[in-house]
């Protein structure tokens, strides 16, 4: 399972923080409820594309005791199963839904000038399929906007909320995902293969 790393800040000062496991430990599991802090188990690695990075970056995860399942910790700036960054694909989808810039002008306001134009493609498809979930379950944060349609709107409220504060609300506590979760991870971002770490002898 993932949940969030409660680090916020840019991606040079996370990885300066993960040489330290017990910085951000778990307390408690969030999967069974046990009440006890989580011991570490490794690091898995993901690539993130941000705005001045294009790398690969360490997730870090611990294991419950208890249940014997792993919890990675997801720094906020980045969505699981996608690439690029919160901030990527909202200067993205700002330039192109909002202010009706061509795709390759908005790749360009996204700094990605050299990425193919089926992924921005892809994140407006997936945006417009989420937008009237996304108005819905972001007005307990701001009042929905007068918006000529629920695209405009949810993409409104997401600026006025701020996209990383919205992402955090909707992951954390509704399980939600920005651009929807893909079926392989559907209905909560849980894939249906995950189960129990075998215990190390
Ligand atoms: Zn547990």
């Amino acid at each position: 399972m993932q949940i969030l790393h409660p680090f916020a800040g840019p991606i040079q000062q996370y990885l300066k923080n993960m040489s330290d496991p017990d910085r951000d430990r778990p307390q408690h599991c969030p999967q069974c409820q046990a009440n006890q802090p989580l011991v570490g188990h490794g690091f898995y690695r993901r690539t993130l594309v941000d705005v001045g990075f294009d790398g690969v970056i360490p997730v870090r995860r611990y294991l419950c005791r208890l249940c014997r399942r792993t919890v990675s910790l997801l720094p906020e700036f980045a969505l699981p199963w996608l690439r690029a960054s919160i901030t990527v694909i909202a200067l993205f989808l700002i330039a192109r839904l909002l202010q009706g810039l061509t795709l390759a002008a908005a790749a360009i306001a996204a700094s990605q000038s050299m990425m193919p134009y089926q992924r921005g493609q892809f994140w407006i498809r997936r945006f417009r399929q989420q937008a009237p979930a996304l108005s819905l379950a972001l007005a307990s944060l701001t009042a929905p906007a007068a918006a000529p349609d629920l695209v405009t709107r949810a993409l409104q409220m997401l600026e006025s909320i701020g996209w990383i504060v919205a992402h955090r609300f909707l992951f954390a506590d509704l399980r939600a995902h920005l651009l929807g979760w893909p079926d392989f991870l559907a209905p909560q971002g849980r894939r249906a293969t995950l189960g129990p770490v075998a215990p190390s002898a």
